[in-house]
Formats: structure tokens, C-alpha cells, sequence
């Protein structure tokens, strides 16, 4: 069952109600059955559509416990919107613009749903990357870009994969990491690449170590401080997501990101990236609503503790 609006026309028609939406939450929640979060039992009784008595402990379980939604005092109606924004526009919607489009009180509201969505962009068990894939490093934030090798000054370093797919770029990861050393890139390869992939780098010293790890290393070597430029042809795939991320963050976000946060921030770029292609953009709509019935809800205090850039642990 993937049912999802695939025009605004068809998405209000669908959505004129809390009782619809909740009911479509209940379809993509149990779709597989009843769960209780916490017993594990798979039989209850039903209050009504959206309201599960568990028959072996009694916990009562409504479509948003344990959910992104969870605690909202907000319309279900207005987060379906936000999310049908998010998903529906190529470039996304900044916490600004949800705000006007919502017409919420506060910026902070829009800010908070937009981070909750984030959340729920990454789905826990993704496959890894296979293939070919080319990674590389980059810079980000400043006011240049200028050749200044891997030292690290004010800038974040952020590492991305890009798969090929013949000329093309199939599918990407990206990640901060805290300096280019073989620890914080092996870290980050590990996590998303397939072993067995092949693996197309620079001849920076920070891949060496690939091969042993289990990956077919191509590096092709070249001097990063002499030639500008020299990187686009060599890299191409990487080098065009990260000036596609660029632009984004410049365009939709008005370079508004904070480091702290830039984790996330990949994480949308990286949702959106990899299901550019849907033909229907109404199948972003729903893979997130899918995730956010399946993703834990993080409280508000979580979220600004990044704020204060102690980060709690990603799942
Ligand atoms: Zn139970």
C-alpha cells in the first residue's frame, strides 16, 4: 500500500479532517499490525480507528504515542502541511517560510517542526552505498573556498559519497567530521559504503588505510595547492553535490545554518538528493510521513541542546 496525494488538489481533499489524518497514520502505523510499545504484544482491542488497547497490559496506544507527533498541541492537519511543503517543493521550505505559509505565532514552532521532520529523513537500517562511489571532502561556511589544503580554520569539513551511476550521480551519504584524518574518513566509510565497493579518492593520506578495511581504493594523486580547478574533473560526481548543497543552503536556508546543526541539515539534502527522481513528488510525502510514525519523537530539550552544540546521539 503506497497511497499518497499527488497534487495540492488531491492532498486537501484527502486531509479535511483530524479524524482522516489520523486515520491515515493509523494505515502506515499498522499496517503490518498492532504493536505495543510497551509490552511487545501483538493483540488489542480497539477504542475506535485510532485508539489501541493493548489486551495484555492495557496500555492504551493512540496513533501518535511514540511518534514524531507525540505531545503535539497542534492540528495533525497543520503538520501534514508542513510536511507536504517540505516534500512537494524541489528546494524545500526554510523555518521562515513555514511559519508564513502556517501562519504559526513563532518562528521557534516552525524551527522545531522542521528539526522533528529531520529526524524522521533518516531511515534507521538503510542499506549502505555499493558500487562505485567517489568521496571527498569539503569545506563549508566561511566567505571563501579558497585552497587552503585540510587545515581546518572556522569552517566545518563535511565528507560525501557519491555513488555513479554511468555519467550520473546515483545515490549520497554526507557527514561532518571533525578533521580529515584516516580515523574520522575510515568512520564515516564504514558507515556508508558497502565493503567490496570501489572506491575513487584523491591521493590524500587519510584513504590509505581503505583497502585494508575491505574496499577496492583508486586514488588518483594530485596537487590540491597548485592547480584550482584540477579537483572538477577528477572527482566531478562529489564536487557537483557539493555545490548543489551549496547552493541550497544559500538559496532555501539564506546561508542560516549553524554548524552545530549542519548534521540535519545534510540529512534533508540528502533525502531530497536521493529521491530526486520520484516521479510523483507526493512519494516524498509519504516516505516521511512512513519514517515519522516510525521514528522515536525528540523532545525539545534535545533539540536545543544542540543549540548549545552538545549533541545527543544520532540514531
Ligand atoms: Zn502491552
Amino acid at each position: 500500500m503506497e497511497e499518497y496525494p499527488k497534487t495540492l488538489t488531491e492532498f486537501e481533499s484527502w486531509f479535511l479532517t483530524e479524524e482522516a489524518c489520523r486515520e491515515y497514520l493509523a494505515r502506515l502505523r499498522w499496517s503490518g499490525g498492532f504493536r505495543c510499545p510497551r509490552c511487545g504484544h501483538d493483540k488489542a482491542w480497539t477504542a475506535n480507528k485510532t485508539l489501541y488497547e493493548c489486551s495484555r497490559c492495557g496500555r492504551q496506544v493512540s496513533v501518535t504515542t511514540g511518534t514524531i507527533f507525540q505531545g503535539t498541541h497542534k492540528p495533525l492537519r497543520q503538520w501534514f502541511l508542513a510536511i507536504w511543503l517540505v516534500t512537494s517543493q524541489k528546494p524545500g521550505v526554510s523555518a521562515l517560510g513555514l511559519q508564513a505559509s502556517l501562519g504559526l505565532g513563532s518562528y521557534r514552532t516552525a524551527w522545531v517542526w522542521l528539526h522533528k521532520l529531520r529526524r524522521a529523513m533518516v531511515r534507521p537500517g538503510r542499506d549502505r552505498l555499493s558500487g562505485r562511489i567517489e568521496v571527498d571532502e569539503t569545506y563549508f561556511g566561511g566567505r571563501s573556498e579558497g585552497h587552503e589544503g585540510r587545515r581546518r580554520g572556522k569552517k566545518t569539513l563535511i565528507v560525501i559519497a557519491a555513488q555513479e551511476d554511468g555519467r550520473k550521480i546515483g545515490r549520497i551519504r554526507m557527514q561532518r567530521v571533525p578533521n580529515a584524518s584516516a580515523k574520522s574518513l575510515e568512520a564515516f566509510i564504514r558507515a556508508a559504503v558497502e565493503p567490496g565497493s570501489v572506491i575513487h579518492t584523491d591521493g590524500w593520506y587519510g584513504y590509505v588505510g581503505l583497502k585494508a578495511l575491505g574496499y577496492v581504493h583508486e586514488s588518483t594523486p594530485q596537487n590540491r595547492l597548485d592547480i584550482p580547478g584540477a579537483e572538477e574533473d577528477l572527482l566531478p560526481r562529489v564536487h557537483r553535490v557539493a555545490s548543489l548543497l551549496k547552493r541550497w543552503v544559500m538559496g532555501t536556508h539564506q546561508g542560516g545554518v549553524s554548524h552545530e546543526h549542519l548534521d540535519y541539515y545534510l540529512d534533508e539534502f540528502t533525502f531530497r538528493f536521493n529521491r530526486r527522481t520520484s516521479r510523483h513528488r507526493g512519494k516524498l510525502f509519504y516516505r516521511l510521513m512512513q519514517q515519522a510514525v516510525n521514528v522515536a519523537p525528540t523532545k525539545y530539550s534535545d533539540l536545543v541542546k544542540d543549540v548549545r552544540g552538545k549533541r545527543h546521539n544520532r540514531k
